[in-house]
């Protein structure tokens, strides 16, 4: 079996690595220890090579190395912007003997005392809104958990972020005493998180186990367009932080920009948010809005939302809308985004001007997509 056709382990729950090991036929008194072992080598020391594991018998690890391997997905590309944020584009491992590889992007945002990594949770997305770029790339298929956990763990290979690595000197890193170059994750990359809820709970619960990767509950976000339906669902299995890709006040106008409003208008959604498993004012529920020349701009507009908001454990983040290749929309001008912020900034929302990053390199919010497109059913017959 060649490297690529073994299964990696990177990214699998403990009840994965449970079955991994069962299929050994080890015997089922050591596979609760052998998990732990395994755990902490993956995700607390990044490991690449089942013989750093000294812990492991030497046995044992010839098995794991025979049948399976702790490949990770590649970077195909790396871009660094101006202002530090990264974007790589990453191949995932194949799938079957037919599939290349898809490809997806994520990127990392650093500042002085954080980093925030932003994650794909499918290949293409399932939703068209249309403001963003990742709209226009046709649903491939859904990441699956393991998919989902190696983002981090390439990203934390790449930023010297596991014990004995060493940072790139290119480029900011957060630093000082504990402080880890990802320190916060947010589903906000290419996919809408709740049209893949299962595969994104189990990612969750590896990324938030403390005895490996370790992110906080508290620092990972999920955004949704609106999956009404699954949000309550996300609440209850993942205690995950909650952001809400708005945009508009009034249906007619999201039912264009996020056509998913159609299914789950403001109303409904809103509602969803109320009763948002965990939702408070120390667990605020973020609300995105993405500033259009003249389309969802107006002092009218921020009044309203200010309104619709009102008894929701809330914050907003203002986003200048940031353009792509063929984008139908304009960024609105500065000082009508200053306007617009000062009404909600006096309604009582804190700085709500999210500042953009890694634009020059396309790894701003709405820029992400990759060329990975869906084979369609008669070129795969044709490849066989
Ligand atoms: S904003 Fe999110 S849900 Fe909408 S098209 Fe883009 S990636 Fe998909």
């Amino acid at each position: 079996m060649t490297q690529t056709q073994k299964p990696s382990l990177i990214g699998e729950t403990r009840q994965g690595l449970a079955a991994r090991l069962r299929a050994l036929d080890l015997p089922e008194r050591e596979i609760k220890m052998r998990v732990a072992q395994l755990w902490n080598w993956i995700y607390f020391h990044g490991a690449r090579d089942f013989d750093a594991m000294l812990n492991v018998s030497k046995m044992l690890r010839a098995r794991l190395a025979e049948h399976y391997t702790l490949e990770r997905p590649e970077i195909v590309s790396e871009q660094v912007s101006n202002d530090g944020t990264r974007k790589w584009l990453i191949r995932l491992r194949p799938v079957d003997a037919h599939d290349k590889g898809a490809e997806i992007e994520c990127v990392y945002i650093p500042e002085e005392d954080r980093g925030t990594l932003c994650v794909s949770s499918q290949v293409g997305c399932t939703l068209t809104c249309t403001f963003c770029h990742t709209g226009t790339q046709r649903l491939v298929r859904n990441l699956t958990a393991q998919e989902i956990v190696a983002q981090l763990v390439v990203a934390r290979d790449r930023l010297g972020d596991f014990p004995g690595l060493t940072p790139p000197t290119d480029g900011l890193i957060p630093k000082g005493d504990g402080v880890r170059a990802v320190s916060n994750v947010v589903f906000m990359g290419m996919g809408e998180p709740l049209y893949n809820l299962d595969h994104v709970s189990d990612a969750l619960g590896v990324l938030s186990d403390g005895e490996g990767l370790s992110l906080s509950r508290r620092r990972i976000t999920v955004s949704t367009s609106g999956v009404v339906p699954q949000i309550g669902e996300l609440g209850a299995r993942t205690g995950a932080m909650l952001a809400i890709s708005l945009h508009a006040v009034r249906d007619d106008l999201r039912d264009k920009l996020v056509p998913l409003n159609k299914k789950y208008p403001i109303a409904e959604l809103l509602q969803a948010c109320r009763d948002y498993p965990g939702a408070s004012n120390a667990r605020r529920i973020t609300f995105e809005y993405v500033m259009l020349k003249e389309i969802n701009d107006s002092d009218a507009d921020a009044r309203e939302l200010v309104r619709l908001l009102k008894g929701v454990p809330a914050k907003i983040n203002l986003i200048p809308f940031n353009p792509w290749p063929g984008a139908p929309y304009e960024c609105s001008d500065w000082e009508r985004i200053e306007k617009f912020s000062d009404i909600v900034f006096n309604a009582g929302y804190a700085s709500p001007v999210r500042t953009p990053r890694g634009r020059d390199i396309l790894a701003a919010c709405g820029q992400l997509k990759s060329e990975t497109e869906k084979l369609r059913a008669r070129a795969r017959l044709a490849a066989q």
